[in-house]
């Protein structure tokens, strides 16, 4: 009797599979055996199981396939059996597209060529700059040497210049010391002098009362040489130094000759001023007494300027009325020396500038020097003194006197 039970022991029958099962288990190992036949779902081809998945990748006629163009554009679906069919129909499309692709490279061939170009000009100036700039440094390198080795001399200079310096203000000093002591020993004659000036002013009121005694004697001394040429004449305006005026007659009239008096010959009563002057006076000169005592009082006058201002007044003039030079105001009554007319003309200050230049009415456009001054000009506001006979003159002389010192 055939035995049904469920568990009796069997073979797989799939070919070339050994295994052993109850039959109750023996549909179970079917679902899995590696050795059960299937049917391919695409080609229906009979396979063992195990070998499916290498037949569906790589055997299968009907697995999929790409066209060997698709790369430069082929968009055809295909399967693997449709490919041999496939590249002969669309022979002349491939062409095409490798064609494109062709050209396409050429471009791109063409386009890399010269950006090479661009890039190789590029890279020969970076070298050229970079050689240059290896050669800048190198300079700047010998540069800074001669730099470093200035500036250690510079140091050294600035380290003997110190030393210099702190000796020179040592001298400095000492000359500070020196210069001091000498502007004591100036303000000490300045001082003196002042004492002197001051010792001065009796000797001029004296002098004053001793000018209006000569006046007088001029006067009479006049009236009895009225013919005597070296005197001044009665009637008549006598100028220092040889301006001569007739009353009456045109202005520019011709000009005498100068005094030729003596201080000796009209002047002995001063022997002891000269003396007390420190013989200022001891030559004679060609001038009237009266204009000699004047010159004594300017001479006083310009020696207290001196001492006032610490500078001589108009030491550097070398003129005949050097004394006179600079020390005009306007209104003035001059006379002025014309090379023209070789003659002394009366003339009028009308314009003094800071540095003691004068513009006078013959002349209206030039400026008169104090050395031409010293020269060309002289003063005639003593015309009356020498010329009048009465008090009056001299009691004005004497005011001006007075004021001047
Ligand atoms: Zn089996
Ligand atoms: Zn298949
Ligand atoms: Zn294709």
């Amino acid at each position: 009797m055939p035995h049904d039970c469920r568990f009796r022991p069997t073979r797989c029958p799939n070919v070339g599979c050994g295994e052993r099962a109850s039959v109750q288990s023996l549909s179970i190992h079917d679902e899995c055996c590696k050795f059960k036949l299937l049917s391919c779902q695409k080609c229906s081809e009979i396979i063992r199981r195990s070998e499916m998945p290498a037949h569906a990748a790589a055997a299968c006629p009907e697995r999929e396939a790409c066209c060997a163009f698709a790369a430069i554009g082929c968009p055809t679906a295909l399967t693997q059996r449709e490919v041999p069919t496939h590249l002969d129909e669309c022979y002349n499309s491939h062409m095409l597209l490798m064609l494109q692709v062709v050209v396409q490279q050429q471009e791109t061939i063409d386009r890399l060529g010269s950006r090479v170009g661009q890039l190789e000009g590029l890279l020969l100036a970076s070298e050229e700059q970079k050689e240059a700039q290896e050669s800048n440094v190198r300079s700047l390198e010998i540069k800074m040497g001669e730099v470093f080795g200035r500036l250690g001399g510079l140091e050294q200079t600035v380290k003997d210049g110190a030393k210099a310096d702190r000796s020179a203000n040592l001298d400095g000093a000492h000359r500070k010391e020196e210069l001091a002591a000498k502007i004591a020993t100036v303000a000490a004659v300045v001082e003196g002098q002042g004492k002197t000036l001051s010792e001065l002013a009796p000797l001029c009121d004296r002098l004053r009362v001793l000018q209006a005694a000569t006046a007088h004697k001029e006067a009479a001394g006049s009236e009895d040489n009225s013919s005597n040429e070296g005197a001044p004449r009665s009637g008549s305006v006598f100028f220092p130094n040889g301006y001569h005026r007739e009353p009456g007659t045109r202005t520019t009239t011709t000009p005498t000759k100068p005094a030729t008096n003596s201080l000796h010959a009209h002047g002995s009563g001063l022997s002891w001023l000269k003396a007390a002057l420190g013989g200022a006076s001891s030559k004679p000169v060609k001038q009237t007494p009266g204009s000699e005592v004047d010159d004594m009082l300017k001479k006083i006058k310009s020696k207290a300027k001196g001492s006032a201002l610490g500078s001589p007044v108009a030491s550097h003039l070398q003129g005949p009325y050097a004394d006179s030079a600079g020390s005009y105001k306007i209104h003035d009554l001059v006379g002025y020396f014309s090379e023209s007319h070789s003659d002394w003309l009366p003339a009028t200050i009308t314009k003094v500038d800071g540095e003691g230049c004068v513009v006078i009415d013959l002349k209206p456009n030039t400026h008169i020097s104090q050395e031409d001054q010293s020269h060309k000009v002289r003063p005639r506001e003593r015309r009356a003194a020498d010329g009048a006979e009465d008090g009056l003159a001299h009691e004005d002389e004497t005011k001006s006197s007075g004021h001047s010192i």
